[in-house]
């Protein structure tokens, strides 16, 4: 173990911030789970993450410098090429933070940083559901929904690295409200919070459902898992909501089936939980609206990593970049190589040949003296 390089992962939430040493292979030598803060401001917070961050590494007795990079996931938007957080809503008071460089000085490690949702993708990819897929679709699925893109084996970025924004797919032109602004995004109609809003708009209509008694009649008690509970009591209501959500987020589903073919559909998150009333309509509208062929070559799987996508994904963001580095190393030896082996080729060229390079002109000069 002493020479096997390990990275660093830290999954940077609005409530928690989580930080492991992980192996090559996923394994996680030791842990640390400790609360954001976020209202103390980003020099706290980035404070707390590099003293997680030692913690870590005492933890799991390695020495700096056998940890080769350190991933950080955290919620967007960010400007990920120069490691920039631009003013994410979960961390208020944060504004163009340069995160990457933050941690980067702070450790003394190199830093990469990724977006949590495309860091999710790439540990489900790497560690998780997503094993040996190239083509991957990840959704997470609880207060909002994010996800990410895998396509040829690597994690699509697109154009200023926010592609990948599953949740804002307009699903409704003219439906409701989304927290970015649009309406009827994918978000607005299928995340945990919507569900638990619309279950609170049926309750104030004052349609009979378990749902009320569940809540004690207190509307703001609705939440997404509630909602779940009752539709397992058999309440038609509930069942309603829950399917008409799953439909919506199947029918979005279907539209990137059709348009990236996947073979991999990685469902995770909080409401992932609730089993056969997700992946029972999604599956079922992913069949009834995307291509026949292409329905047929996905799978639609529940993610593997549970609580830890979030550490082990920004792990895998470590990793990923590790194996860019190795592989511009094998570009750059491949090409010292052929510089090798042509400027031998010039050696062993028979003098005398006007022009050739290596010295067959100058050894067509007899010596004198
Ligand atoms: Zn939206």
């Amino acid at each position: 173990m002493a020479h096997e390089h390990l990275v660093i992962g830290i999954d940077l939430g609005g409530t928690n911030i989580r930080t492991a040493v992980v192996d090559r292979t996923g394994g996680i030598i030791a842990h640390d789970h400790r609360e954001t803060l976020a209202n103390e401001g980003p020099r706290a917070v980035i404070s707390r993450m590099i003293e997680a961050a030692r913690m870590v590494m005492a933890q799991a007795g390695v020495a700096r410098c056998q940890v080769a990079e350190v991933g950080v996931g955290s919620p967007g938007p960010l400007d990920i090429e120069a490691g920039v957080a631009l003013s994410p809503p979960n961390l208020p008071g944060w504004d163009r933070v340069p995160l990457r460089q933050l941690i980067e000085e702070g450790l003394g490690i190199p830093t990469t940083l990724e977006n949590d949702a495309n860091a999710a993708a790439l540990g489900e990819h790497r560690f998780g559901a997503g094993r040996g897929v190239d083509h991957m679709i990840y959704v997470t699925v609880s207060t909002g929904i994010g996800g990410g893109l895998i396509l040829g084996g690597e994690l699509y970025h697109g154009a200023t690295g926010m592609a990948g924004e599953i949740g804002h797919i307009t699903i409704l032109p003219h439906g409701p409200l989304c927290g970015c602004g649009n309406r009827g995004c994918l978000e607005a109609l299928a995340s945990g919070s919507a569900i638990a809003r619309r279950a609170r708009e049926i309750v104030a209509h004052g349609v009979p459902t378990r749902i009320a008694d569940l809540a004690g009649g207190d509307l703001d008690l609705i939440t997404a898992r509630l909602v779940a509970d009752a539709a397992r009591e058999g309440d038609v209501e509930a069942e309603g909501i829950l399917s008409e959500a799953m439909d919506y987020l199947g029918t979005g589903l279907a539209s990137l089936v059709n348009l990236f073919n996947p073979q991999l559909v990685v469902i995770g998150g909080g409401l992932a939980h609730i089993g056969e009333w997700l992946f029972g309509p999604v599956r079922r509208a992913i069949k009834r609206r995307a291509f026949p062929a292409q329905a047929q070559a996905v799978r639609v799987v529940p993610a593997e990593l549970g609580d830890h996508v979030g550490v082990l994904g920004a792990a895998a963001v470590a990793w990923c970049r590790l194996a860019d580095q190795e592989e511009r190393w094998e570009t750059a030896l491949r090409a010292l190589k052929q510089a090798e082996e042509a400027y031998a080729k010039r050696q062993h060229q028979p003098p005398g040949i006007m022009g050739s390079a290596g010295g067959g002109v100058y050894r067509s000069i007899p010596w004198h003296g």
